[in-house]
């Protein structure tokens, strides 16, 4: 059987992001300032981000035109191919047509350097010497150290230090690019010696990393932070890949009736969607929108819409999200990206307003779901973009027990070949499905900040 790509030349990278806050029907509930509860402002975030970024953050412009030398870097690999998984539909047997846009294309492996870019190209247009960031797994710190080398950015790392000691590989990918990796929590930190003080053997997380590399930009001017998901500026870079997929589509002349995408903090899953939920609203198309996420870490399906923290170190601004509570602690399923208890405020808000739906997916479903793909289609996703398949599976087999043609698109956003550890305990049988943690939801939520 033929393997069909859409290809587009380079020259229809889009020249623009694609901004949904323009085409909303109601606008976001402002962040707000912890201490006085009060909207915050474009230079309460100055320290940490430049203002090119902050603007983009607060924009309500509905196109924002990406400067060249970020099309330049874009261009080694995008436009990310559109592919038609026919032998994952034969496999099925079923009538649905099925398309994924790969991401996996990408040097670092995943879509996390379409917005690593932009933000070192931004910051060194402002002067920033250096950018800090924490990683868990290490995919964000592995895009980020790739896109300050390209920029000439010192690059300091935050790791996780359970993946830092068990993930080798994307370490060394990190230093490879010139990064400087940290173990988290470290010495270098006050609030990585606090919990040092505390807890010596700490395992580290991902909120404990976000505290300490928070903390280097704030102390330093020449420092600032990035963050590479949930932030409004993050989602915007991601639209090149539904931007790219509308095109694509039209080349295949077909018309996707549902689209899927793994929720983390929910960049990836934007990053396709958000394009064709601005037609949806146009009344241009009317397709269903579903993001999937782990059911031990079901922001969306099971959380609460309201402000919350960012981060477990209560160092971020309040933003309203489908959130598990800031203190959440999630178990330790290896889509490791998949593991925050927030949801991005901008995902939150369509979800709030009845744009999307969305769906949860066990651990082992999960592989199974991937392992069925990479048998079919040659490529190991990524743990986090087995969530996908698995969604798009469902409603493949959904379309086969109604006997009805219709048409799956998903988001595969990154391969998983610094993941095999993980594919290696799934065959062994060691990995295990969670039940949703309830009561640790209920303790964390009901912690959830006062606004009264
Ligand atoms: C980081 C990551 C995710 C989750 O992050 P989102 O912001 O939700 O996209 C999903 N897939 C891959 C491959 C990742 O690296």
């Amino acid at each position: 059987m033929e393997t069909i790509q859409y290809n587009l030349p380079q020259t229809r990278i889009p020249q623009a992001w694609y901004n949904i806050a323009a085409d909303l029907p109601k606008p976001m509930a402002p962040p707000l300032h912890p201490g006085t509860l009060q909207p915050i402002g474009p230079d309460d975030l100055a320290p940490l981000f430049p203002m090119a970024l902050i603007l983009q953050e607060i924009s309500q412009e509905r196109e924002i035109e990406i400067p060249g030398p970020v099309r330049q870097v874009y261009a080694q690999w995008r436009p990310a191919p559109l592919f038609r998984a026919r032998r994952l539909e034969q496999a099925l047997d079923t009538p649905a047509r099925i398309y994924y846009k790969y991401e996996g294309v990408s040097p670092a492996g995943s879509h996390k350097p379409n917005t690593a870019v932009p933000q070192a190209y931004y910051n060194k247009m402002a002067g920033t010497k250096r950018l800090s960031t924490e990683t868990g797994a290490g995919q964000w710190g592995s895009s980020l150290a790739m896109a300050c080398a390209f920029f000439g950015l010192e690059c300091k790392v935050f790791m996780v230090r359970v993946s830092y000691d068990q993930k080798p590989y994307r370490r060394a990918m990190m230093e490879t690019f010139g990064a400087s990796v940290t173990a988290s929590p470290s010495i270098e930190t006050e609030s990585g010696r606090a919990i040092l003080s505390q807890h010596p053997d700490s395992n580290g997380s991902l909120g404990i990393a976000i505290s300490e590399a928070v903390e280097v930009a704030a102390k330093d001017p020449d420092t600032k932070y990035a963050l590479g998901s949930v932030l409004n500026h993050v989602l915007l870079h991601q639209t090149v890949i539904g931007l790219e997929t509308i095109e694509q589509m039209a080349l295949a002349d077909d018309e996707p009736d549902v689209i899927l995408g793994c929720t983390g903090g929910g960049s990836n899953f934007a990053g396709l969607v958000m394009p064709y939920l601005g037609r949806n609203l146009k009344g241009l198309s009317h397709a269903r929108v579903i993001a999937v996420e782990p059911s031990a870490c079901p922001s969306l399906t099971k959380g609460r819409f309201t402000y919350d923290f960012g981060d477990t170190g209560h160092l971020t601004p309040l933003v309203k999200m489908h959130t598990l509570g800031s203190t959440f602690m999630p178990p330790g399923i290896h889509a490791g990206g998949l593991r925050y208890h927030g949801m991005a405020p901008l995902v939150s808000h369509v979800m709030d307003l009845g744009l999307i739906e969305a769906t949860s997916v066990q651990q082992l479903d999960a592989f199974a779901a991937g392992i069925q793909f990479a048998r079919a289609e040659g490529i190991i996703p990524a743990p986090e973009s087995n969530h996908a398949i698995a969604g798009a599976i469902r409603e493949a087999l959904v379309a086969k027990q109604e006997g009805k043609q219709k048409t799956i698109l998903f988001g595969l956003s990154g391969h998983g070949h610094f993941d095999m550890q993980s594919y290696i305990a799934y065959q062994a049988g060691q990995l295990e499905n969670y039940d949703y943690p309830e009561e640790e939801v209920a303790m964390a939520l009901a912690g959830l900040p006062s606004l009264g």
